[in-house]
């Protein structure tokens, strides 16, 4: 949207300076993301009461009453972005309420946006994906983003090309739920084949993968995806629980046994991979038995970060109907997960001392260059204009949860 506002001959500034409008696109996957959109929504009515606001994403897409009590100006949700700036345009001029929310379950195609990033030309993303049929029992996505709709490989391998021509260095494939993806096109592509259409027009751009479910990670895809040169090691395995009975309530469709085969084959075709994971911890029902299981799974697959959510309940789903675990016991829950996955993120940051990495430079604070390495883990050096190079570096330390390491003479 910033993009395509830009092209039109729009003007961005910070959302904490004056402006004709202001966009809001929300989140809605916990209670807190509501809380969160609902106080960017205030905020941007208080401080500017003359200027058109306007809200859209999942949030706006699943309680649209909710986002028409604050006094805003114009309302859409997940689906045509186009035709959402169309309409903020027209808000601007003639100053009149608009809600226009529309069926997301009825949705067919897949919207192309412009792909791209504005983190001055180092990553882009490249949106592949949208919607999800998993419904899992405690999320709102898919009501708010619909069916399952991809974007084919043709316009996937044209957008790359044209990413590489503007000098990214590192594209992320992004979408709700990209082991999905294919699944509506019904020609029996899947993932892989999208990604090495995407590798094979990447040039020496970097390649990330978004978010993925286990299922995907099979012996076929990990010989093909360990072939591709520049798909970074690190992957986002969802993982929820690490307990059978609590994933089963969840209506995850894979059980430990399966997620742990997942981590394994990442580990026989990848050098060291960074392997993160999502948390719930106090989902309905879950017992300290249930909870005590998860954790010993967690070190046992030994991730390098996680993402600790205590469970929040989303108005609609299966899982707000179910028996709530106490406030108290969730957050407590959640301080254990999290010491436990502090542990391991060290232990991950000290395996990499030693090692030398092609890390990709990105900005400069306080005399240190900071980019990822591979596994996308944060580094940093000190060194004069390393902006979007890559360049070896050699790991010798850990500090907080960064690595430090000293420039190779010879270049990547
Ligand atoms: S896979 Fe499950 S958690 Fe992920 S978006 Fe779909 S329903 Fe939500």
């Amino acid at each position: 949207m910033e993009q395509e506002l830009t092209a039109r001959g729009h003007t961005l500034v910070d959302f904490e300076d004056p402006a004709d409008a202001y966009v809001v696109n929300t989140c809605t996957v916990t209670a807190v993301s509501d809380k969160k959109s609902r106080q960017m929504i205030r905020r941007a009515r208080r401080q500017s009461p003359g200027a058109v606001v306007a809200v859209c994403g999942c949030y706006a897409q699943t309680r649209p009453e909710q986002i028409r009590d604050l006094d805003v100006d114009l309302i859409s949700g997940t689906g045509d972005r186009m035709a959402f700036l169309d309409l903020l345009e027209h808000a601007v001029r003639e100053k009149e309420p608009v809600l226009a929310v529309d069926q997301a379950m009825q949705r067919r195609s897949f919207e192309v946006l412009p792909a791209g990033g504005m983190a001055k030309r180092t990553r882009a993303m490249l949106k592949v994906e949208d919607g999800c049929v998993n419904f899992c029992s405690y999320c709102i996505i898919p009501y708010a983003r619909g069916p399952v709709r991809s974007l084919p490989v043709r316009e996937a391998a044209e957008q790359t090309a044209g990413l590489r021509k503007e000098g990214y260095r590192e594209i992320v494939l992004t979408g709700i739920e990209i082991s999905s993806w294919g699944q509506d096109l019904k020609n029996g592509e899947s993932l892989i084949d999208l990604l090495e259409a995407v590798s094979a027009q990447a040039g020496d751009m970097r390649i990330r993968l978004g978010s993925l479910e286990p299922r995907t990670i099979t012996e076929d895809f990990c010989r093909r995806a360990a072939a591709l040169p520049g798909l970074c090691p690190h992957f986002h395995l969802s993982m929820q629980s690490g307990c059978d009975d609590t994933l089963r309530r969840m209506n995850r469709k894979y059980d430990t046994n399966r997620y742990k085969e997942s981590v394994e084959l990442l580990n026989v075709y990848f050098p060291r991979p960074a392997i993160t994971t999502d948390l719930i911890v106090g989902f309905p029902g879950e017992t300290e038995a249930e909870f005590a299981k998860t954790l010993d799974f967690v070190r046992a697959c030994g991730f390098a970060e996680m993402h600790i959510f205590p469970y929040s309940i989303r108005t609609g789903t299966p899982a707000a109907k179910m028996e709530q675990v106490p406030k108290a016991v969730k957050e407590e829950r959640a301080a254990r997960a999290a010491e436990a996955a502090a542990e391991l993120n060290r232990s991950y940051l000290s395996g990499c001392v030693g090692e030398t990495y092609p890390v990709l430079y990105e900005q400069e604070a306080g005399g240190l260059w900071t980019g990822h390495a591979p596994n996308y883990i944060l580094a940093g050096v000190k060194g004069n204009n390393l902006h979007n190079q890559v360049r070896r570096t050699k790991i010798t330390g850990v500090q907080g949860n960064m690595l430090v390491g000293e420039l190779e003479e010879t270049d990547v």
